[in-house]
């Protein structure tokens, strides 16, 4: 009966490992692949497209098995992880050609979505977020790093809200949570679909202290420790380029929540997805790959301090004066690797000998960078330059240990530069004499046959031999000389003295090989003692390499520094334009428009047709916002704006296709949200709110949401609508004002001016929009019937209109018009208790 597979010793050992990684693929290496078995060949050699074999074909229950070859693994493992799986490494731990008995194996690293470090050319700009949320009652704890450079932030959040909103922020891919997590916590979490790990509670390991230091609450000290041992548990590996935990929070920044991020394209684009026609796209000029992480940052949180702003303000300005150091100082920047990145290999021991170069030739960089800093002798940089350090000691070790042409591989020799080590100098010394002396020995040994083309050649299989061709065997000296190998034109040779000097040669180059490897590796740890300084450093340059960048972009586009003033003072922009759509457009096609609202203005009612450029407005004016805030410069010709606290928009009419909310549903939840949290230091665009709707129902609502940001919020909001009825509001509202965006007719044609001008629009044009979308001119022609008969209509309905002033409708109007309660309590579109019927008109009559 043939022996049952499963009971083999090597399928036990494969057991007791998988048992311990059940949530991972097991890539268990066998010789020169990784075999994975069961369940994991089923499914990896589904998705990695490999042929799906078995172990021991003739048994009774042969193993599914597939395999992968070691030298190609990592593709495997980031197809396996980009789509949210783990993998976990087992290696050999000992050589299997030595071993007694089973050759032991043991994981060496659980690579999961989270820790995984995307090291393929393009992606280095882009951060890969693992997060951690950790819950005491009402309180969270929520923290996140980016593993391969080790910086860490954590934050107590006080709503479940804003974990989300920070988890969705991040983009994270994984969320570490201890096991003692609230179930239903978790499974609200469940809802986001990122992988949730669970890590048990520990003792805290060296790096949970480190990265905890001054930290005092609880929830955050809770969180990083869930964090910290999960990263130990996974990676294995030495973790020193965790940086201490930096403490935030969100308030402490222009907040805005991931949709509006999303809405206003400030890192993606909603089409695409990609960086193209982004916030980001245009304002990337960075030359560093931190540089690229750290912009991102600014734009994810921008700042509230008007010192903090002004001070980057200033830094760009004193760019922008200074050209010629400019360029320089780009020119330096572009020869500065990731700090970081290498900083997280040292640390890890992945780092090579040509890593440590680019480390060298990064910090030889240092000095420049400080200098033309200095020549620009302005006082912006006062704080900045002493806070450049290049780590003089790390360059001179490296410039003094390590090859210039050192390769690859680290194990293989020729890293370590002559004159670092004496010991290894000997052992080169000897290699190089025993190399001279079979120089030496061909010319002897021609001499002594005769054979003027005998050569001493070398290969990995014979060593060294004496080469003679076939015409010249005759001469070949019978007795010293014993035959090796035979090639179709000569015959190889060897001699006792000559095999005893390979001897030599070999002998001195396994010991220098296995000493180069050593003194390698104390570099290494000598170099890793300063990772906090290289960190810092990296802090500082991929700051300047930012405003530098930005600077450039204000140059090339015409953006001016933009003035802070007081909330009371309004909004003042002349000419603003929007960045992406201008840079797409050119910018001659681009008509700039002013946004002035003034003390006595917080909300801007916007008509227009369809297309006229409604959102493109709004938009244009929070994008400005986020630029001033992170300190760049602004596309405008004067602007002043106040600081903004919070940013809240409602634009375009998408579905959230994943919680499977109607549109209008999420109209109303993004509503609420910004009537809840809005403070009158924030901007608020609400384009169109309640078209998702019938057409009294949705007008309605948006007047009754204009009234209550008017009368309890004040924050300056721009509310684009196509109810035109809405624009007699300017008549009760004092703090609004009615603008509306400019088209003209040119023989039946709908021309757009995209210029916004004062008060509101005279007449709907969408039938003017279908026809440029090219509809059947007999479907035209019904509808322009169709809308003579209902304006027709609504003149003779005018006592209806009179008692609801603000709603010259189209249509027949329903008198009176209220907004029900029990919409508002279903939706809780209202923080605060309201009346329970609220006539729409009575605004209207006050005057
Ligand atoms: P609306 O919100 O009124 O429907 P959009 O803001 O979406 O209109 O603008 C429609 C198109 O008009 C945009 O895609 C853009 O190409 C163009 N556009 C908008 N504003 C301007 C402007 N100020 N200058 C030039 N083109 C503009």
């Amino acid at each position: 009966m043939p022996q049952k597979t499963k009971d083999t010793p090597m399928m036990q050992q494969y057991q007791v490992i998988k048992d311990q990684y059940p949530d991972a693929f097991l890539f268990y290496r066998l010789g020169d692949f990784y075999e994975l078995f069961f369940e994991d060949a089923i499914k990896g050699a589904q998705i990695l497209e490999l042929t799906l074999t078995s172990r021991n074909k003739s048994a009774t229950d042969p193993i599914p098995m597939c395999g992968v070859p070691h030298r190609a693994a990592q593709n495997y493992v980031d197809i396996l992880v980009d789509k949210g799986y783990k993998v976990a490494i087992c290696e050999q731990m000992e050589d299997p050609r030595t071993a007694v008995g089973m050759v032991k194996r043991s994981v060496v690293q659980l690579v999961t979505p989270g820790t995984m470090m995307a090291e393929k050319p393009g992606q280095t700009k882009e951060s890969n977020f693992l997060t951690a949320v950790y819950q005491q009652d009402q309180l969270y704890g929520f923290a996140y790093t980016d593993l391969a450079t080790g910086e860490i932030y954590v934050s107590e959040l006080t709503d479940f809200e804003d974990v989300l909103n920070e988890l969705l922020s991040l983009r994270t891919k994984e969320v570490v949570v201890p096991e003692t997590l609230d179930p239903e916590t978790r499974t609200k979490l469940a809802q986001l679909n990122i992988l949730i790990s669970t890590q048990a509670d520990a003792k805290a390991s060296a790096e949970v202290n480190f990265v905890s230091q001054g930290l005092e609450k609880t929830t955050e000290r809770a969180v990083l420790k869930t964090l910290v041992l999960y990263l130990v548990a996974t990676q294995k590996r030495s973790l020193a380029h965790l940086q201490v935990a930096v403490e935030y929070e969100p308030s402490q920044f222009l907040q805005m929540a991931h949709q509006v991020k999303d809405t206003l394209e400030i890192m993606r684009s909603m089409r695409s997805g990609s960086r193209h026609g982004t916030l980001l796209w245009l304002l990337d000029r960075t030359k560093t790959a931190m540089g690229g992480r750290r912009l991102k940052q600014w734009l994810d949180r921008p700042l509230l301090s008007k010192q903090a702003i002004t001070l980057r303000q200033d830094r760009v300005a004193a760019f922008s004066a200074h050209f010629f150091e400019r360029s320089t100082l780009q020119e330096a920047l572009t020869k500065v690797y990731d700090l970081e990145r290498l900083a997280g290999r040292v640390a890890f021991g992945s780092v090579n000998g040509r890593d440590l170069l680019q480390l060298k030739d990064s910090l030889q960089q240092v000095p420049i960078i400080k200098d033309i800093l200095g020549q620009m002798q302005t006082p912006v940089f006062d704080t900045l330059i002493p806070q450049i350090d290049g780590v003089p000691e790390v360059y001179d070790l490296i410039d003094r240990a390590i090859l210039e042409d050192a390769p690859i591989s680290v194990t293989e020799g020729d890293i370590i530069k002559n004159g670092y080590n004496t010991q290894l100098d000997a052992y080169r010394d000897a290699m190089n004499n025993g190399k001279q002396w079979i120089a030496a020995l061909e010319a002897q040994e021609r001499e002594a046959t005769g054979i003027h083309n005998l050569k001493i050649g070398f290969n990995k299989v014979f060593g060294y031999f004496i080469e003679v061709t076939k015409t010249n065997l005759n001469q070949v000296p019978k007795g010293r000389y014993e035959r090796k190998q035979t090639l179709t034109n000569a015959e190889r040779y060897i001699t006792p003295e000559l095999k005893e000097k390979e001897h030599l040669i070999l002998e001195a180059q396994e010991k220098s090989t296995a000493l180069e490897y050593q003194l390698f590796t104390t570099v290494r740890e000598q170099i890793k003692k300063q990772i906090q300084r290289l960190q810092q450093l990296a802090s500082v340059l991929s700051e300047i390499d930012v405003l530098q960048g930005f600077s450039v972009v204000a140059e090339a586009q015409h953006y001016i520094k933009p003035t802070f003033v007081s909330h009371q003072q309004g909004i003042h922009i002349t000419n603003g334009r929007h960045p992406v759509v201008e840079k797409v457009l050119g910018p001659e096609q681009y008509i700039a428009n002013d946004v002035t609202m003034t003390q006595q203005t917080d909300i801007l009612l916007i008509t227009g047709p369809n297309m006229s450029g409604k959102s493109t407005y709004m938009r244009q004016l929070a994008l400005t916002v986020i630029m001033a805030q992170i300190g760049s410069f602004v596309p405008a010709d004067t602007c002043e704006l106040p600081i903004f606290d919070q940013i809240f928009t409602r634009i375009g009419a998408g579905d959230d296709l994943i919680s499977g909310k109607s549109t209008f549903m999420v109209e109303m939840i993004e509503a609420n949200n910004a009537l809840s949290h809005a403070s009158q230091r924030s901007l608020i665009l609400f384009d169109e709110l309640g078209r998702g709707t019938a057409t009294y129902d949705g007008m309605a609502l948006a007047q009754a949401i204009i009234e209550y940001i008017h009368d309890n919020i004040h924050a300056k909001t721009l509310f684009s609508t196509h109810y035109h009825e809405l624009t007699s509001l300017s008549e009760t509202l004092t703090q609004l004002k009615n603008v509306h965006v400019g088209a003209t007719e040119e023989n039946g044609k709908l021309i757009f001016m995209h210029k916004v001008l004062a008060g509101p629009a005279d007449k709907s044009y969408g039938i003017h929009v279908a026809k440029l979308a090219g509809l059947p001119d007999n479907l035209l022609q019904r509808a322009d019937h169709i809308l003579n008969h209902l304006e027709k209509d609504s003149s003779a309905a005018t006592p209806a209109a009179s008692t609801t002033s603000a709603f010259k409708v189209a249509e027949p109007a329903p008198a009176p018009l209220t907004v029900k309660t029990k919409t508002e309590a279903q939706l809780s579109l209202f923080p605060e208790p309201v009346p329970e019927t609220k006539p729409i008109p009575s605004k209207a009559k006050k005057v």
